[in-house]
């Protein structure tokens, strides 16, 4: 078995963090699916993927001779209650590489068996989710947003008990880290604070390296993370992303969508829209991911106060709540900038002075509520209004039923586009086209691709797999890939 050239850092250097653990071994292993090109951008050996050994690597038989098996520790607020010890039940963090442009990457196993952290669970996965763990991630890759990857997914000729008896799998995964918001609850829960402050050097080093040497560097990692989380999310909404299990232990500090279980894209613009059948209140709706993206950092500021102030020195205390809470309060406007940069290349505009934030927030809303009431395919809408700037509002107006309150908002945004300044209208759909995705994982699709997958035919999964990987295309509109979901299978859409 080849090396893979491993630098384990987490294993060395937060030898508390996480406990030393070998996967279970897979009756008969067969590769379902590898990713040549991310293979290459880590710069592992050509063999692993291709090789007679390849199922039997990725199954977790045969592990690479410099692999460092842990189960990470971590803790997490899930649906609002707190866990103190939830933990890689599943997974297990093989070791780290450095890929070809110098980003350390994490390579982990999902669905390898039972860990010390595995509770009731059997430490199992089927194949239909693993898969659905390729399609989402490489789909977000493809479409700009930063997220894990999979690299890997091997059936292990197991069968797994769920609500039916399902082939089992094994996904292997990349991620820039798996540090959670859990990770640091974790510690903080137990008042290890040695072992925290650790934990927090080592996020910073591994992503935050310029603020080493800060003399805050703990509020600058709160708002180093506060930053990429606001950005992610507003990426999220302007693809109609629903996470759908936004506790604190599927958060990356990182800044990467980790953790693809109940998530879904929407279809027809709802801002109320949920899928997952476990989240029985719509905590983790489409419009509530800034609130609660908001509510888990200040969990993630919690734990580090004590790294910032002694507990007994009240005045420091009392100044490190006050600027962490600055960080939280200024979350929702951070995400709102980011959000409305977003829109407005979707709107195709280039320029912004101050003044216009107000009208071009309003500009959106209106839109949206106009998407809302009319029940209009959100992707396609935005995809389509490229096409009126460049004079061919056709395939627009043919979403909507009430014509006329689509030409009284596209007059509006007309009139804005026009005092827009720079390129012509040719340009403007050009950019607007390379905002909006002809191509979303539908969930119709992913359902039809996954349940084939299952029952051992992967030629719908591999021609998905092709078109989310490429979903800027105009063609791709004429495909069923750029269609949205007959009405009868959107109605009521469950992930699990
Ligand atoms: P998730 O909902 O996937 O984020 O997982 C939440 C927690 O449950 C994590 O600690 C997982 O490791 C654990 N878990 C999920 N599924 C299993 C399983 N089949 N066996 C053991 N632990 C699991
Ligand atoms: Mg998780
Ligand atoms: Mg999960």
């Amino acid at each position: 078995m080849h090396r893979f050239g491993f630098d384990n850092t987490f294993a060395r250097e937060l030898p508390g963090a996480g406990v030393a653990w070998q996967p279970a071994a897979a009756p008969a292993p067969r590769l379902l699916f590898a990713n040549a090109a991310l293979a290459e951008e880590l710069r592992l050996p050509p063999e692993a993927l291709q090789g007679p050994d390849a199922a039997a690597l990725f199954a977790g038989n045969q592990l690479p001779p410099d692999a460092e098996p842990v189960a990470q520790a971590y803790a997490g607020h899930q649906f609002g209650g707190f866990s103190p010890q939830l933990g890689d039940g599943r997974a297990l963090l093989l070791g780290e590489v450095i890929d070809r442009d110098g980003r350390r990457r994490d390579i982990a196993f999902k669905g390898s068996g039972r860990t010390p952290f595995s509770r009731g669970g059997d430490g199992k996965a089927a194949v239909g989710p693993m898969l659905r763990e390729v399609l989402i991630g490489e789909a977000m890759h493809a479409l700009g947003i930063p997220t894990t990857r999979a690299l890997a997914v091997a059936a292990t000729g197991e069968p797994v008990m769920r609500d039916r008896v399902l082939p089992g799998a094994v996904l292997t995964r990349v991620a820039a880290s798996h540090l959670r918001v859990g990770s640091f609850q974790f510690f903080a829960a137990r008042g290890d604070l040695d072992t925290l402050r650790r934990l927090a050097d080592y996020t910073i080093a591994r992503h935050d390296p310029e603020l080493i040497d800060a003399p805050d560097r703990y509020l600058g990692l709160l708002r180093a993370v506060a930053g990429r989380q606001a950005r992610l999310v507003a990426q999220w909404l302007n693809v109609g992303f629903i996470h759908g299990v936004m506790n604190t232990d599927n958060m990356a500090l990182s800044g990467e969508t980790i953790d693809y279980g109940p998530c879904a894209f929407m279809e027809a613009y709802d801002p109320a829209a949920v899928f997952s059948s476990i989240d029985h209140g719509g905590r983790y709706a489409y419009a509530n991911q800034p609130g609660i993206a908001r509510w888990n950092l200040a969990r993630f500021a919690e734990t580090l106060l004590p790294l910032v102030a002694d507990e007994d020195d009240e005045p420091a205390v009392a100044r490190a709540v006050a600027e962490a809470t600055a960080v939280i309060d200024a979350f929702p406007s951070l995400l709102d900038s980011a959000l409305l940069a977003g829109q407005r290349l979707k709107l195709g505009l280039l320029s912004a002075a101050p003044a216009d934030t107000e009208a071009d927030t309003a500009l959106v809303a209106d839109w949206l509520a106009l998407l809302h009431a009319q029940a209009v395919d959100f992707t396609l809408a935005w995809r389509h209004l490229a096409s009126a700037a460049e004079g061919r509002p056709e395939p627009l107006r043919d979403l909507f039923a009430d014509r006329a309150a689509l030409d009284a908002w596209l007059a509006r945004w007309r009139e804005r586009c026009a005092r827009d300044v720079g390129p012509q209208s040719g340009e403007r759909a050009g950019r607007m086209r390379r905002a909006s995705p002809a191509v979303i994982p539908r969930n119709h699709l992913v359902e039809a691709a996954l349940a084939a997958a299952t029952e051992g035919d992967i030629a719908p999964f591999d021609a998905l797999l092709a078109a989310l990987r490429d979903p800027w295309r105009e063609a791709a509109l004429l495909t069923p890939y750029g269609a949205p979901a007959p009405t009868e299978v959107t109605a009521g859409y469950r992930t699990f």
